[in-house]
């Protein structure tokens, strides 16, 4: 029986989501679960150390992340076979690009009671407001940092029929644009900022455009940025670059360039600039 609530939780595991930004996202059943548990899990107790206080909770930490031992798992997991214990991130919903999936899955290996409480989950905030279509999405993480890999994962999603969700930093941003604008120049992109916050904004266009906005106006916070799904007949770069090569067997690269450009309609200025590169 837990003293600190009227109708005591059962022993288990928690999954709660947490606010992206703006504290008044928390619901209520977050709220009374938090106020609920003995213990929470949680990536920096600094962080939740505060919504905690915010929400005149005092309960005991645990910092857990998935790099955590074996051991510390296993006595997590103890914990909860006697007690309801939370397992919350910095921000948003555990285990999406957060902490938790090994923890959840060694609890249920366990046969811990494991429940999710739903609530602010940055990559839906995102596609909700990108104007993209939304009846099929997918979600990607974090792309690469280096230029190679990145570019490598973006040609590997450029098929699917589907608005890719990415999760990116301002630093990064412009680069990634970069890559996108390479990779897949026609496709419509957006990018949503400070979702929830006092500075919140949504962005859609081409990468070209959007390219030229943020490198004029470096973004700054917190950033998801969504590709739209392949349009029918459309060109990518690795079309493009096997209809060039075709091309360059037979001609110069100004001919490959007019040639595949009238095939796919797509810029022949840069068409001969990627001949240019493949000769
Ligand atoms: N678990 C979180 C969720 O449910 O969205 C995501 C955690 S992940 C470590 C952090 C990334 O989520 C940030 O780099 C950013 O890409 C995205 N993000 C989190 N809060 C955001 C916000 N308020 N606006 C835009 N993106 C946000």
């Amino acid at each position: 029986m837990n003293s600190r609530t009227d109708h005591p939780l059962d022993p288990g595991l928690y999954i709660v989501a947490t606010p992206i930004g703006n504290l008044g996202d928390i619901t209520l059943r977050a709220i009374e679960t938090l106020r609920g548990v003995t213990a929470v899990a949680c990536e920096d107790t600094r962080v939740t150390g505060k919504l905690l206080n915010h929400l005149g909770i005092s309960v005991r930490m645990i910092r857990y992340d998935d790099h955590a031992d074996q051991a510390s798992r296993e006595r997590l997991i103890a914990r909860m076979r006697a007690e309801p214990v939370a397992l919350v991130s910095d921000a948003g919903t555990p285990l999406v690009s957060d902490p938790g999936f090994r923890l959840v899955r060694d609890a249920q290996k366990a046969g811990i009671s494991v429940t999710s409480l739903p609530g602010p989950v940055a990559a839906i905030a995102g596609l909700t407001l990108s104007g993209l279509p939304n009846d099929r999405f997918m979600f990607a993480g974090f792309l690469p940092v280096k230029d190679k890999a990145r570019r490598d994962v973006l040609s590997e999603l450029a098929d699917i029929p589907a608005t890719l969700i990415f999760y990116e930093t301002a630093p990064r941003l412009t680069r990634t644009l970069q890559a996108i604008h390479e990779t897949l120049p026609n496709r419509e992109i957006a990018v949503a900022r400070e979702l929830t916050k006092k500075f919140e904004e949504c962005r859609t266009g081409y990468p070209l455009d959007l390219l030229a906005y943020y490198e004029t106006k470096p973004p700054k916070g917190e950033i998801v940025l969504m590709i739209a799904p392949p349009t029918p007949g459309e060109t990518n770069t690795e079309d493009a670059d096997a209809l060039l090569r075709e091309a360059l067997a037979t001609s110069k690269p100004s001919q490959a360039a007019s040639h595949v450009a009238k095939l796919t309609g797509l810029d022949r200025k840069e068409l001969y600039a990627r001949a240019m590169a493949l000769k």
